[in-house]
């Protein structure tokens, strides 16, 4: 009994091993894909419920790898985010976001997701300054995404970087907006110009009572803070219906066009 269970823990160590040395080098792979190129967007877009145009498109990150294909985020940014690498891809995408958006005679906006690690480096709104200058787009066609984590730390740098963001004429976002934290103070405190509904609470819409009442209840409260609202993941013409009914004006989801790795891709 006592050797098999030394083997058990042998086995345990074992695997422990092999998953610290395949994340190690997943990190020297994707440091090297950001410098040679194997990292692209695809942009999605972002709708008016009524008339269907496109407003805008999200910039979503996908890792070309020359062996496992294309790469959703999941498999990836952990591994970024951990490593600090973030900053660097990051960069990567908002310039690459950028410079798709000011090459479109289009003139709906880019929104980019941004990474709390990302954001509460100093330097970061100077750095997208930067950018809109080399581009040449206007600051109004840029939003930026951020989650309800990085409103609510307490860190004077992020709260900086937010209000220089906004100086320059950026939007600002919620992503995921009520999935993470229930303090709502930061909507009164911070210049934010919409809440991203998350595709959480979309999914269960005309199923789910408690659904289809949050969703209402977070478009009271846009409506009455006088910011933006936009239902994430919707999937179906019911839910469409649904949401139209209630007097949503922007969403974005599978109904309307997949992430597409054209920036332009008209909505199905
Ligand atoms: P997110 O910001 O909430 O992005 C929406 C995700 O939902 C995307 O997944 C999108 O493809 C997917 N989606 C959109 N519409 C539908 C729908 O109707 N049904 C379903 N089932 N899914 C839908 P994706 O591209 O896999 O991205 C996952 C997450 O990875 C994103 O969630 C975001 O948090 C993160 N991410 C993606 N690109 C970047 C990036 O460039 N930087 C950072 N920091 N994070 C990123
Ligand atoms: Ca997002
Ligand atoms: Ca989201
Ligand atoms: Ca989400």
């Amino acid at each position: 009994a006592k050797s098999r269970g030394r083997d058990r823990w042998d086995t345990v160590d074992s695997f422990q091993r092999k998953a610290a040395t395949e994340r190690l080098d997943l990190e020297h792979q994707l440091r090297a894909a950001i410098t040679d190129g194997e990292l692209e967007l695809h942009f999605q877009p972002i709708v008016g419920l009524d008339g269907r145009d496109v407003i805008g498109r999200e910039a979503l990150v996908r890792w070309r790898h020359p062996d496992r294909g294309l790469m959703p985020p999941i498999t990836f940014l952990p591994v970024a985010e951990e490593s600090g690498l973030i900053v660097e891809l990051g960069a990567w995408v908002l310039r690459d976001a950028v410079r798709a958006a000011a090459s479109s005679a289009d003139p709906g906006y880019v929104a980019v997701n941004v990474s709390p690690n990302q954001m509460i480096r100093p330097g970061f709104s100077d750095e997208v300054e930067k950018v809109l200058a080399e581009s040449g787009l206007p600051a109004s066609q840029l939003v930026v995404e951020l989650t309800e984590s990085v409103m609510l730390s307490s860190a004077p740098a992020a709260r900086q970087e937010i209000e220089q963001l906004h100086n320059l004429g950026v939007r600002i976002v919620v992503d995921d907006f009520g999935t993470g934290f229930s303090a709502l103070s930061y909507l009164r405190d911070l210049p934010v110009s919409g809440i991203k509904v998350d595709r959480s609470f979309t999914s269960g819409l005309g199923e789910d009572q408690q659904c289809d009442r949050i969703v209402e209840a977070l478009i009271g409260l846009g409506n009455g803070l006088g910011i933006d609202v936009i239902v994430e993941g919707v999937e179906t013409e019911q839910q469409s219906a649904w949401l139209a009914g209630i007097g949503v004006r922007h969403a974005q989801g599978y109904l309307f066009g997949k992430p597409s790795p054209r920036y332009e891709l008209q909505p199905v």
